[in-house]
Protein backbone atom coordinates (compact mmCIF):
# COMPACT_ATOMS: atom_id res chain seq x y z
CA UNK A 1 0.00 0.00 0.00
CA UNK A 2 1.82 3.25 -1.13
CA UNK A 3 -0.60 5.42 1.29
CA UNK A 4 1.55 3.59 4.04
CA UNK A 5 4.02 5.81 5.73
CA UNK A 6 6.66 3.75 8.52
CA UNK A 7 8.25 5.86 10.80
CA UNK A 8 11.53 3.24 12.97
CA UNK A 9 9.92 0.32 11.92
CA UNK A 10 6.43 2.04 13.61
CA UNK A 11 2.97 3.03 11.38
CA UNK A 12 2.82 6.32 11.33
CA UNK A 13 -0.67 7.43 12.25
CA UNK A 14 -1.89 9.78 10.09
CA UNK A 15 -5.96 11.20 8.87
CA UNK A 16 -5.05 9.63 5.43
CA UNK A 17 -3.86 6.31 6.20
CA UNK A 18 -7.00 5.73 8.82
CA UNK A 19 -9.08 7.18 5.61
CA UNK A 20 -7.78 4.88 3.48
CA UNK A 21 -7.75 2.05 5.33
CA UNK A 22 -11.74 3.03 6.85
CA UNK A 23 -12.62 2.66 2.79
CA UNK A 24 -10.73 -0.43 2.24
CA UNK A 25 -13.17 -1.46 5.24
CA UNK A 26 -15.79 0.11 3.81
CA UNK A 27 -15.31 -1.00 -0.01
CA UNK A 28 -14.83 -5.17 1.27
CA UNK A 29 -17.75 -4.93 3.70
CA UNK A 30 -19.92 -4.03 0.99
CA UNK A 31 -18.77 -6.26 -1.28
CA UNK A 32 -18.99 -9.35 0.82
CA UNK A 33 -22.74 -9.43 -0.05
CA UNK A 34 -22.23 -8.26 -2.96
CA UNK A 35 -23.06 -10.97 -5.53
CA UNK A 36 -25.86 -11.81 -3.05
CA UNK A 37 -27.07 -8.87 -3.45
CA UNK A 38 -27.14 -8.46 -6.78
CA UNK A 39 -25.51 -6.01 -7.17
CA UNK A 40 -23.45 -7.17 -10.57
CA UNK A 41 -23.64 -6.74 -13.88
CA UNK A 42 -21.46 -7.67 -17.02
CA UNK A 43 -20.97 -4.80 -19.95
CA UNK A 44 -19.56 -6.52 -23.07
CA UNK A 45 -17.04 -5.03 -25.75
CA UNK A 46 -16.67 -5.74 -29.00
CA UNK A 47 -13.43 -7.54 -30.52
CA UNK A 48 -13.08 -6.02 -33.97
CA UNK A 49 -11.17 -7.43 -37.13
CA UNK A 50 -9.50 -4.34 -37.85
CA UNK A 51 -9.42 -4.87 -41.22
CA UNK A 52 -12.96 -5.51 -42.33
CA UNK A 53 -14.44 -3.75 -38.70
CA UNK A 54 -16.53 -7.14 -37.88
CA UNK A 55 -17.10 -8.21 -34.50
CA UNK A 56 -15.65 -11.39 -34.15
CA UNK A 57 -15.69 -11.64 -29.99
CA UNK A 58 -16.73 -9.69 -26.88
CA UNK A 59 -14.82 -9.32 -23.53
CA UNK A 60 -17.43 -9.01 -20.52
CA UNK A 61 -16.26 -6.17 -18.27
CA UNK A 62 -18.00 -6.26 -14.74
CA UNK A 63 -19.69 -3.44 -13.18
CA UNK A 64 -20.68 -2.83 -9.48
CA UNK A 65 -23.61 -0.92 -8.24
CA UNK A 66 -23.34 -0.49 -4.92
CA UNK A 67 -26.17 1.98 -3.15
CA UNK A 68 -23.83 3.55 -0.91
CA UNK A 69 -20.59 3.33 -2.97
CA UNK A 70 -21.98 4.44 -5.77
CA UNK A 71 -20.96 2.78 -9.54
CA UNK A 72 -17.37 0.68 -9.05
CA UNK A 73 -15.09 0.20 -11.52
CA UNK A 74 -13.15 -2.81 -11.18
CA UNK A 75 -9.95 -1.82 -10.94
CA UNK A 76 -11.31 -0.22 -7.62
CA UNK A 77 -12.41 -3.27 -6.41
CA UNK A 78 -11.00 -6.17 -7.99
CA UNK A 79 -7.53 -5.90 -6.13
CA UNK A 80 -9.47 -5.92 -2.84
CA UNK A 81 -11.86 -9.23 -3.66
CA UNK A 82 -8.41 -10.63 -4.50
CA UNK A 83 -6.92 -10.10 -0.53
CA UNK A 84 -9.78 -11.03 1.15
CA UNK A 85 -10.68 -13.97 -1.33
CA UNK A 86 -14.32 -12.87 -2.36
CA UNK A 87 -12.57 -12.98 -6.26
CA UNK A 88 -13.75 -16.63 -6.21
CA UNK A 89 -17.14 -16.08 -6.09
CA UNK A 90 -17.49 -13.39 -8.02
CA UNK A 91 -15.14 -14.84 -10.61
CA UNK A 92 -17.78 -17.50 -10.57
CA UNK A 93 -20.02 -15.78 -11.45
CA UNK A 94 -19.12 -13.75 -13.92
CA UNK A 95 -18.35 -17.10 -16.21
CA UNK A 96 -21.54 -18.06 -15.27
CA UNK A 97 -22.96 -15.22 -16.46
CA UNK A 98 -21.04 -15.11 -19.53
CA UNK A 99 -21.55 -18.23 -20.54
CA UNK A 100 -25.50 -17.91 -19.81
CA UNK A 101 -25.61 -14.66 -22.48
CA UNK A 102 -23.69 -16.39 -25.07
CA UNK A 103 -26.32 -19.08 -24.98
CA UNK A 104 -28.96 -16.57 -25.50
CA UNK A 105 -27.06 -14.60 -28.32
CA UNK A 106 -26.45 -18.20 -29.51
CA UNK A 107 -30.30 -19.20 -28.99
CA UNK A 108 -31.30 -15.82 -30.58
CA UNK A 109 -29.45 -16.20 -34.10
CA UNK A 110 -27.24 -13.27 -33.28
CA UNK A 111 -24.25 -15.44 -34.59
CA UNK A 112 -20.99 -17.52 -33.35
CA UNK A 113 -20.03 -14.74 -31.09
CA UNK A 114 -17.23 -15.80 -29.01
CA UNK A 115 -17.20 -14.27 -25.35
CA UNK A 116 -14.09 -13.68 -23.72
CA UNK A 117 -13.64 -13.66 -19.56
CA UNK A 118 -10.87 -12.03 -17.43
CA UNK A 119 -9.73 -14.76 -14.81
CA UNK A 120 -7.77 -13.52 -11.71
CA UNK A 121 -4.60 -15.36 -10.92
CA UNK A 122 -6.48 -16.24 -7.02
CA UNK A 123 -9.33 -18.28 -8.94
CA UNK A 124 -6.36 -20.78 -10.51
CA UNK A 125 -5.04 -21.01 -6.77
CA UNK A 126 -8.11 -21.35 -4.83
CA UNK A 127 -10.09 -23.67 -7.11
CA UNK A 128 -10.34 -26.21 -9.75
CA UNK A 129 -10.75 -23.90 -12.39
CA UNK A 130 -10.76 -26.22 -15.01
CA UNK A 131 -13.35 -28.18 -13.38
CA UNK A 132 -15.46 -24.98 -12.96
CA UNK A 133 -15.10 -23.82 -16.31
CA UNK A 134 -16.30 -27.31 -17.46
CA UNK A 135 -19.57 -27.24 -15.60
CA UNK A 136 -20.61 -23.88 -16.83
CA UNK A 137 -19.95 -24.65 -20.44
CA UNK A 138 -22.18 -28.22 -19.75
CA UNK A 139 -25.14 -26.33 -17.96
CA UNK A 140 -25.75 -23.66 -20.68
CA UNK A 141 -24.89 -26.16 -23.05
CA UNK A 142 -21.90 -24.57 -24.99
CA UNK A 143 -18.81 -26.00 -26.91
CA UNK A 144 -16.03 -24.71 -25.47
CA UNK A 145 -14.66 -22.54 -28.85
CA UNK A 146 -17.06 -20.25 -27.37
CA UNK A 147 -15.47 -19.19 -24.14
CA UNK A 148 -12.33 -17.08 -24.11
CA UNK A 149 -10.48 -17.28 -20.82
CA UNK A 150 -8.13 -13.69 -20.66
CA UNK A 151 -4.98 -14.19 -17.77
CA UNK A 152 -2.90 -11.45 -16.29
CA UNK A 153 1.09 -12.40 -16.66
CA UNK A 154 0.44 -12.70 -13.02
CA UNK A 155 -0.90 -16.43 -13.29
CA UNK A 156 2.49 -16.74 -14.95
CA UNK A 157 4.47 -16.15 -12.24
CA UNK A 158 2.67 -17.29 -9.13
CA UNK A 159 3.28 -20.73 -10.43
CA UNK A 160 0.56 -22.71 -9.05
CA UNK A 161 1.32 -26.39 -9.16
CA UNK A 162 -1.06 -27.43 -11.59
CA UNK A 163 -1.25 -24.55 -13.84
CA UNK A 164 0.12 -26.49 -16.95
CA UNK A 165 -2.43 -29.00 -16.27
CA UNK A 166 -5.11 -26.87 -15.86
CA UNK A 167 -4.13 -24.96 -18.83
CA UNK A 168 -4.26 -28.45 -20.66
CA UNK A 169 -7.55 -29.44 -19.84
CA UNK A 170 -9.08 -25.94 -20.68
CA UNK A 171 -7.43 -26.24 -23.81
CA UNK A 172 -8.41 -29.91 -24.11
CA UNK A 173 -12.05 -28.66 -23.75
CA UNK A 174 -11.68 -25.86 -27.15
CA UNK A 175 -11.15 -22.90 -25.29
CA UNK A 176 -9.45 -19.81 -25.91
CA UNK A 177 -6.52 -18.69 -23.60
CA UNK A 178 -4.95 -15.62 -24.20
CA UNK A 179 -2.45 -13.57 -21.57
CA UNK A 180 -4.09 -10.22 -21.19
CA UNK A 181 -2.36 -6.91 -20.88
CA UNK A 182 0.88 -8.19 -22.14
CA UNK A 183 3.97 -6.15 -21.81
CA UNK A 184 2.80 -4.58 -18.41
CA UNK A 185 3.92 -7.03 -16.35
CA UNK A 186 6.61 -9.17 -15.53
CA UNK A 187 6.69 -10.66 -19.58
CA UNK A 188 8.13 -14.26 -18.37
CA UNK A 189 8.89 -15.61 -21.53
CA UNK A 190 10.17 -18.69 -20.57
CA UNK A 191 6.63 -19.84 -18.78
CA UNK A 192 4.81 -18.35 -22.58
CA UNK A 193 6.89 -20.77 -23.96
CA UNK A 194 5.95 -23.83 -21.96
CA UNK A 195 2.02 -22.69 -21.84
CA UNK A 196 0.10 -23.86 -24.67
CA UNK A 197 -2.51 -21.02 -25.10
CA UNK A 198 -3.51 -19.07 -27.96
CA UNK A 199 -2.80 -15.47 -28.26
CA UNK A 200 -1.64 -12.10 -26.47
CA UNK A 201 -3.20 -9.19 -25.73
CA UNK A 202 -0.83 -6.14 -26.41
CA UNK A 203 -1.66 -3.33 -23.14
CA UNK A 204 -2.92 -0.29 -24.26
CA UNK A 205 0.14 1.28 -22.46
CA UNK A 206 1.87 0.55 -25.65
CA UNK A 207 -0.90 0.87 -28.17
CA UNK A 208 -1.53 4.60 -26.65
CA UNK A 209 1.90 6.33 -27.55
CA UNK A 210 1.77 4.66 -31.26
CA UNK A 211 2.43 5.87 -33.92
CA UNK A 212 4.24 9.17 -32.03
CA UNK A 213 5.97 7.51 -29.85
CA UNK A 214 9.21 6.10 -30.16
CA UNK A 215 9.46 3.48 -27.53
CA UNK A 216 5.82 2.38 -27.94
CA UNK A 217 6.22 1.51 -31.08
CA UNK A 218 9.51 -0.67 -30.32
CA UNK A 219 7.32 -2.39 -28.19
CA UNK A 220 4.09 -2.56 -29.76
CA UNK A 221 6.62 -4.26 -32.62
CA UNK A 222 8.66 -6.43 -30.08
CA UNK A 223 5.65 -8.06 -29.18
CA UNK A 224 4.44 -8.57 -32.95
CA UNK A 225 7.53 -10.08 -33.19
CA UNK A 226 7.55 -12.87 -30.00
CA UNK A 227 3.48 -13.72 -31.39
CA UNK A 228 4.73 -14.42 -34.73
CA UNK A 229 7.50 -16.49 -33.79
CA UNK A 230 5.47 -18.06 -31.10
CA UNK A 231 2.72 -19.16 -33.31
CA UNK A 232 0.30 -16.83 -31.41
CA UNK A 233 -2.65 -14.92 -32.02
CA UNK A 234 -2.35 -10.99 -31.25
CA UNK A 235 -5.37 -8.64 -29.87
CA UNK A 236 -4.22 -4.97 -29.52
CA UNK A 237 -6.04 -2.99 -26.61
CA UNK A 238 -7.19 0.57 -26.04
CA UNK A 239 -7.13 1.43 -29.74
CA UNK A 240 -8.87 5.21 -29.75
CA UNK A 241 -7.97 6.23 -32.97
CA UNK A 242 -7.81 5.73 -36.75
CA UNK A 243 -4.04 6.08 -37.12
CA UNK A 244 -3.43 3.33 -34.28
CA UNK A 245 -6.05 1.49 -36.12
CA UNK A 246 -3.68 1.63 -39.37
CA UNK A 247 -0.50 0.95 -37.42
CA UNK A 248 -1.69 -1.98 -35.78
CA UNK A 249 -2.75 -2.90 -39.40
CA UNK A 250 0.50 -2.81 -40.57
CA UNK A 251 2.14 -4.22 -37.57
CA UNK A 252 -0.17 -7.24 -39.02
CA UNK A 253 -1.66 -7.22 -36.03
CA UNK A 254 -5.60 -8.82 -37.01
CA UNK A 255 -7.88 -7.76 -33.96
CA UNK A 256 -8.09 -4.73 -31.73
CA UNK A 257 -10.70 -3.86 -29.18
CA UNK A 258 -10.73 0.01 -28.39
CA UNK A 259 -13.38 3.22 -28.26
CA UNK A 260 -12.80 3.80 -31.68
CA UNK A 261 -14.96 0.92 -31.95
CA UNK A 262 -16.56 0.85 -28.57
CA UNK A 263 -16.35 0.55 -25.27
CA UNK A 264 -18.05 -1.72 -22.96
CA UNK A 265 -22.16 -2.25 -23.73
CA UNK A 266 -24.91 -3.47 -21.98
CA UNK A 267 -25.90 -6.87 -23.69
CA UNK A 268 -29.40 -5.66 -25.32
CA UNK A 269 -26.41 -2.21 -26.89
CA UNK A 270 -24.13 -4.95 -27.91
CA UNK A 271 -26.37 -7.12 -29.61
CA UNK A 272 -28.64 -4.23 -31.11
CA UNK A 273 -24.72 -3.48 -32.59
CA UNK A 274 -24.23 -7.12 -33.57
CA UNK A 275 -27.58 -7.03 -35.68
CA UNK A 276 -27.70 -3.91 -37.33
CA UNK A 277 -24.04 -4.35 -38.22
CA UNK A 278 -25.01 -7.54 -40.66
CA UNK A 279 -27.55 -5.54 -42.97
P1 LIG B 1 -8.76 -5.43 -19.14
O1 LIG B 1 -9.18 -6.85 -19.06
O2 LIG B 1 -7.45 -5.14 -19.76
O3 LIG B 1 -9.95 -4.67 -19.85
C1 LIG B 1 -9.77 -3.54 -20.67
C2 LIG B 1 -10.04 -2.27 -19.90
O4 LIG B 1 -9.72 -1.16 -20.72
C3 LIG B 1 -11.52 -2.09 -19.54
O5 LIG B 1 -11.59 -1.30 -18.35
C4 LIG B 1 -12.03 -1.26 -20.72
O6 LIG B 1 -13.21 -0.52 -20.43
C5 LIG B 1 -10.86 -0.36 -20.96
N1 LIG B 1 -10.78 0.11 -22.35
C6 LIG B 1 -11.23 -0.51 -23.46
N2 LIG B 1 -10.98 0.20 -24.58
C7 LIG B 1 -10.33 1.32 -24.16
C8 LIG B 1 -9.79 2.47 -24.86
O7 LIG B 1 -9.83 2.59 -26.08
N3 LIG B 1 -9.17 3.40 -24.08
C9 LIG B 1 -9.09 3.31 -22.73
N4 LIG B 1 -8.46 4.28 -22.06
N5 LIG B 1 -9.59 2.24 -22.04
C10 LIG B 1 -10.19 1.27 -22.76
P2 LIG B 1 -12.47 -1.77 -17.11
O8 LIG B 1 -13.77 -2.33 -17.58
O9 LIG B 1 -12.48 -0.63 -16.14
O10 LIG B 1 -11.66 -2.99 -16.50
C11 LIG B 1 -10.40 -2.80 -15.94
C12 LIG B 1 -9.73 -4.11 -15.61
O11 LIG B 1 -10.44 -4.79 -14.56
C13 LIG B 1 -9.73 -5.10 -16.77
O12 LIG B 1 -8.71 -4.79 -17.66
C14 LIG B 1 -9.53 -6.40 -16.03
O13 LIG B 1 -8.18 -6.61 -15.74
C15 LIG B 1 -10.30 -6.17 -14.75
N6 LIG B 1 -11.61 -6.83 -14.87
C16 LIG B 1 -12.74 -6.41 -15.48
N7 LIG B 1 -13.74 -7.33 -15.37
C17 LIG B 1 -13.21 -8.36 -14.66
C18 LIG B 1 -13.74 -9.63 -14.21
O14 LIG B 1 -14.89 -10.01 -14.46
N8 LIG B 1 -12.88 -10.43 -13.49
C19 LIG B 1 -11.59 -10.04 -13.23
N9 LIG B 1 -10.81 -10.88 -12.52
N10 LIG B 1 -11.07 -8.88 -13.65
C20 LIG B 1 -11.88 -8.04 -14.34
MG1 LIG C 1 -9.17 -8.40 -20.30
MG1 LIG D 1 -6.33 -5.92 -21.04
MG1 LIG E 1 -6.08 -3.68 -18.15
Amino acid sequence: DSKRRMRNGLQEFSPELEQSQQNRLRVETHLRRAADNDEFRLVYQPQVDLRHGTTIAAEALIRWQNHQLGEMRPDHFIGHAETTGDIVRIGRWVLNEACRQAAEWRDAGLGIIRVAVNVSYRQFLAEDLAGTVREALREHGLPGSALELEFTERVLIEDAPDTLRTFAVLRELGVILTIDDFGEGYSALNYLRRLPIHGLKLSQLFVEGVPGNHSDVAVCQAVAGIARSLGLGLVAEGIESEPQRRFMLELGVPVGQGFLFAPGLPPDEFARRMTTARV
